[in-house]
């Protein structure tokens, strides 16, 4: 077995969908893997098929995000193993039903998995890769996080948090050699539609992608060095755009005086 030169690959959500193409695609770039997701059997199954075909040593992981201590297990893991130099949070569920069709409690897990894990698995390995002197974390986010109202808000408002997140962290680490990159994936075709309640076949095709299409391509954004992916975007000048008012409103949000708009009632 080789020694890879890249390190060791963290992705959470590898058991299947885009986590397992993130897995293959990163086995082939050169990266040696750990897999993390709840099913023994499929990683095992990936675990085996990836090490055959590209030599690397590829280790799976059974844990549950959602679970405090095998979390905590992975937090460990993130700490301590020295050749970690690239974590993909991907683990995720989303949900499709509004409000008044959804259970508090579910909204609870998805908040654990889709946030606290994602935090608390980049809060473990951050120290570390800066004192290892870099490396990478790719976020996915997805395009509900700048569009909430589509799917269900709390999982909207999961993604926001993701990539609001990973802006942070672009900024904080910017002098550390640790690239962030936040990947906002739309419509993909993947067994989360099952998993949220919905079904991708009621979709127009135009609107869902190959998951292997979306990672080739928010892979490609991450060697451009781009901090948010947006892969069916065509035209990236749009998301420069919203990026440039989203500047321009920055310094005037925190203001001594309120808007002269606002100061009507009180003048009357
Ligand atoms: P998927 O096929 O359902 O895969 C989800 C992965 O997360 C699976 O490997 C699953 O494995 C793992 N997982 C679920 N609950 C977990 C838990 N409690 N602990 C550990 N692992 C857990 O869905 P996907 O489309 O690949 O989703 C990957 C990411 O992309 C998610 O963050 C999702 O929000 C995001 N995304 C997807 C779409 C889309 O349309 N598909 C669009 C935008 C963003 P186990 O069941 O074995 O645990």
């Amino acid at each position: 077995m080789s020694i890879s030169k890249k390190g060791i690959a963290v992705v959470t959500g590898a058991s299947g969908g885009i986590g397992a193409i993130y897995a293959d695609r990163l086995a082939n770039r050169g990266y040696e893997l750990i897999l993390v997701a709840r099913s023994q059997v499929k990683l095992d199954a990936l675990a085996k098929r990836l090490a055959n075909m590209t030599g690397r040593s590829v280790k799976a992981i059974a844990a549950d995000l959602n679970n405090k201590s095998d979390l905590n297990r992975i937090e460990t893991l993130l700490r301590t193993d020295t050749g970690i130099t690239m974590l993909v949070n991907n683990a995720g569920v989303g949900a499709v039903a509004p409000l008044l069709a959804s259970d508090a409690d579910a909204m609870e897990d998805m908040i654990g998995l889709n946030v606290t894990a994602l935090t608390r698995l980049t809060y473990a390995l951050v120290p570390a890769l800066v004192a290892r002197g870099g490396g990478g974390i790719i976020n996915i986010s997805s395009a509900v996080g700048i569009g909430p109202e589509i799917l269900n808000g709390v999982y909207g408002g999961t993604k926001a948090f993701v990539l609001a997140f990973s802006l942070s962290l672009h900024k904080e680490l910017a002098d550390k050699n640790v690239q962030i990159q936040a990947v906002l994936p739309g419509a993909t075709a993947t067994n989360f539609w099952d998993v949220a309640g919905g079904s991708i076949e009621k979709l127009p095709s135009a609107m869902v992608m190959r998951a292997d299409d979306l990672v080739d391509a928010a892979l490609a954004g991450f060697d451009q060095g781009e901090v948010v992916t947006i892969p069916s975007l065509p035209d990236a000048a749009d998301w420069a755009a919203y990026e440039a008012a989203r500047q321009t409103l920055i310094p005037n949000l925190s203001l001594s005086v309120s808007s002269a708009r606002y100061r009507v009632a009180a003048a009357a």
